[in-house]
């Protein structure tokens, strides 16, 4: 009996043996089936799935590019920096000779046409006035890149007043043995338009934007402003230029191209170009520290210009 029991007993083990060999198969057979569905799900679906956002990416830039803020660039008026004597000497030249050449630059460079005209925003509170072509806002002449003089108007020299208040500030200024003196006074018309136009034609429109005004939209042909010593970039630092930006409101002047209000005037810095306002004006301006486009509300940009010529 022990003997037939032993035996059963073998059997019945080695019958075991054999159905837990064949689980153990089949969860193997089962993990592999399982890791095969996950690997082609990672091969095809997956990777589908990562090249769908890598597409997408560029797309996102792209849409970023494109609501990047425009700047608009800022420009000086009188000479820069490295040729300033050649255009401040020949714009004392009569400016007959270049006509055909400069008609065919203005009409060229006309930036605004009639049907995409944009009206250049005025702050509330500020009362524009246009009397013979000539701008006044608050009362007050202006000249910038927005609004410019009529080809007639030719005061044909330094206005009274201002050169009166610059008599005197010189007299001071040698007095204190520092010494001023006009290096650009009154421009007109043609003499600006001869100056840029040669620019333009050598360079393109803008290049000469950036080392001149457009005909009309200087200053000079005011007869309010007047470049003081010289227009170059050494003058920063010098008891001139010192002694200027701290008088020159006394007598009526501001500094009319101020550091750092780039953005308002539409032109780089300019330390010794100075426009007269009155010496009520010149004070409040420059106590606190404003230029005249932030003071009267009002823009310098070509794209609003309207000129009448
Ligand atoms: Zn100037």
């Amino acid at each position: 009996m022990r003997t037939m029991d032993n035996e059963m007993q073998r059997r019945r083990r080695r019958a075991q043996q054999r159905r837990d060999t064949a689980k153990a198969y089949g969860v193997m057979v089962g993990f592999f089936a399982f890791l095969m569905v996950m690997a082609i799900y990672f091969m095809f679906f997956h990777n589908k799935d990562s090249e769908g956002k890598a597409a997408e990416l560029p797309k996102v830039v792209n849409e970023n590019k494109n609501t990047q803020e425009v700047n608009f660039p800022v420009s000086s008026p009188d000479e820069s920096a490295g040729t300033p004597a050649s255009a401040e000497a020949t714009s004392s030249q009569p400016a007959q000779t270049d006509a055909s050449a400069a008609e065919s630059v203005s009409s060229q460079d006309a930036p605004q046409t009639p049907q995409n005209k944009v009206t250049a925003p005025v702050a509330e509170g500020h009362t524009l006035e246009v009397k013979d072509g000539v701008t006044y806002v608050d009362g007050i002449l202006v000249v910038n890149k927005t609004y410019s003089l009529p080809r007639t108007y030719a005061p044909g020299g330094l206005a009274p007043e201002a050169e009166a208040a610059f008599n005197q500030m010189a007299n001071d200024s040698w007095g204190e043995g520092i010494g001023l003196f006009i290096c650009s006074g009154y421009r007109t018309y043609q003499e600006q338009e001869e100056v840029y136009n040669r620019y333009a034609n050598e360079r393109g429109t803008e290049e000469a934007d950036k080392v001149s005004s457009r005909p009309g939209h200087s200053e000079h042909q005011s007869g309010l402003s007047m470049d003081i010593n010289t227009t170059d970039y050494w003058f920063v630092g010098t008891p001139q230029q010192l002694w200027l930006e701290a008088h020159c409101a006394d007598y009526g002047f501001i500094i009319r191209f101020p550091e750092g209000k780039e953005s308002y005037t539409g032109f780089e810095y300019e330390p010794w170009h100075i426009r007269y306002v009155g010496v009520e004006l010149a004070k409040k301006l420059t106590e606190q520290g404003l230029c005249l486009e932030e003071y009267l509300g009002i823009t310098s940009d070509y794209r609003y210009a309207t000129d009448q010529n």
